[in-house]
């Protein structure tokens, strides 16, 4: 890594520190069987560990909160956040993003029996989604006035439907995908309605540090690992053949 560089302060100090989620179902989850983290957005960050160590096992994981990624960002404590996160224009004053790696979109979880088949079902209704996350924003500026619920993570969003003290869990297609696979008493309803572009997150700072990322990202579309990928976590939910990766745009 090149002397000065961010990722060769992280190649000394030989290990890269990440912020993921344990709790997020075929993007960043602690298997109860072997104890490991795992899923898409883990493998993200294997593959950056891999470009700087040549080994994907150099990351020391810290599992935090949705609310907590922007934050542990900007003060340092962690290298880079790879948790089912959106990229737009108020976050853009805060961080750095890499390059789009997902394009996930904002849909709604009920009960079968419920007879909801959107958002728009759902005005005076208790709606469920962590804090910090665009998710309980747009349940909060939705036209119909759903009552935004926010908790931690959304497995307490699951915990509160189940027991009936929330009417839906409203949040990404690819978390509300693994909450439902979790319980098949629940069903993923209605069309995406928000566009969430998923980026890994880097302090603003470390310019050379997001360039690498993007080159790691661009290696996977090109030579088939996110396809790979794809199929291994989100290719039995989604059926089918991968999409195509989302292109790239640079700032520069
Ligand atoms: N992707 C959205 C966000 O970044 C909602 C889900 C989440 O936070 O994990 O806010």
């Amino acid at each position: 890594m090149p002397q000065g560089s961010y990722m060769r302060t992280i190649q000394e100090r030989g290990k890269l520190v990440a912020g993921v989620s344990q709790d997020i179902l075929l993007f960043g989850y602690q298997n109860p069987i072997d104890n490991q983290l795992e899923g898409f957005d883990i493998d993200m960050v294997k593959q950056v560990s891999k470009a700087i160590f040549g080994d994907e096992n150099h990351v020391e994981y810290r599992a935090i909160t949705n609310a907590q990624r922007i934050p542990l960002v900007q003060n340092g404590s962690v290298d880079m956040v790879a948790l089912t996160m959106t990229i737009n224009c108020e976050r853009w004053q805060q961080v750095n993003f890499s390059s789009v790696y997902y394009d996930a979109g904002q849909r709604v979880l009920v009960p079968r029996n419920s007879h909801v088949q959107s958002l728009q079902d759902l005005g005076g209704k208790k709606v469920c989604a962590a804090a910090g996350t665009t998710s309980i924003d747009n349940i909060t500026h939705a036209p119909n006035h759903p009552v935004p619920i926010a908790v931690s993570e959304f497995t307490d969003c699951m915990v509160l439907l189940q027991q009936g003290q929330v009417d839906a869990i409203s949040t990404d297609d690819t978390i509300l995908l693994g909450l439902a696979a979790q319980d098949p008493s629940l069903e993923v309803v209605g069309s995406k309605f928000t566009a969430e572009p998923y980026g890994m997150a880097i302090g603003q700072s470390h310019p050379e540090f997001v360039r690498f990322v993007n080159a790691v990202l661009e290696k996977m579309r090109q030579d088939g690992t996110w396809a790979t990928l794809y199929n291994r976590w989100l290719g039995r939910a989604s059926g089918g053949q991968p999409p195509n990766p989302p292109g790239p745009k640079y700032k520069d």
